[in-house]
């Protein structure tokens, strides 16, 4: 029998947040995670079991006839726990799209098989990805330098927590110069 995946939703949007924000996505986000961040705002508790063809197929009902340009997203939850190489293998083999991923680092990946990797680490957690494509933090107030220093990226973002404390972000990056700012535009613009 085919594995299935959790999924607690998909749907197409913007990428709100980092390097690609405003870029047409598919966001499969995956059910569960094993942290339990005090700022969490996302709702993944309930799930469907879909396989990769059903993923597939409700992905592929969500895209715009020209279908170069979006980018698939997976996303959580922590989609860690249940992206797998057959997944992988059959999202890529599928779908015309590149395949992104926001992770929190503590799960490991077949990071060959994802195209863009978005870690946010979270404080306290024991991250094991020693590489991404771009590091994202939420900007609590404690010092985001430890990841600076510890995975490897072309880009560091750094976002304020639930679009409260912009100007401490501000601040921050103005003194720690290799920061970029991030922001949740899709709840600036009221978009998902
Ligand atoms: S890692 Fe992300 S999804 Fe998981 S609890 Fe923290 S903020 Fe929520």
């Amino acid at each position: 029998m085919a594995s299935t995946y959790r999924v607690h939703e998909i749907f197409y949007s913007l990428q709100g947040e980092g390097r690609h924000t405003g870029t047409p996505a598919v966001f499969v986000r995956f059910s569960g995670c094993n942290l339990a961040c005090p700022f969490c705002d996302t709702d993944f508790a309930a799930y469907q079991e879909l396989s990769v063809t059903e993923i597939v197929d409700r992905v592929t009902a969500l895209l715009p006839e020209e279908t170069a340009g979006p980018i698939l997203v997976l996303t959580g939850g922590e989609p860690a726990l249940q992206v797998d190489v057959p997944l992988l293998v059959g999202l890529h083999t599928l779908l015309p799209m590149p395949i992104h991923i926001e992770t929190n680092g503590t799960v490991a990946l077949p990071e060959d098989l994802i195209d863009w990797i978005t870690c946010s680490p979270k404080e306290g957690s024991h991250v094991v990805l020693r590489r991404a494509d771009e590091v994202k933090v939420v900007y609590t107030g404690t010092s985001p330098e430890p990841w600076y220093e510890t995975i490897a990226a072309s880009h560091y973002f750094l976002q304020p927590c639930s679009c409260a404390n912009t100007q401490a972000v501000v601040d921050y990056i103005l003194a720690h110069p290799w920061w970029r700012l991030s922001l949740q535009t899709h709840k600036y613009t009221g978009i998902r």
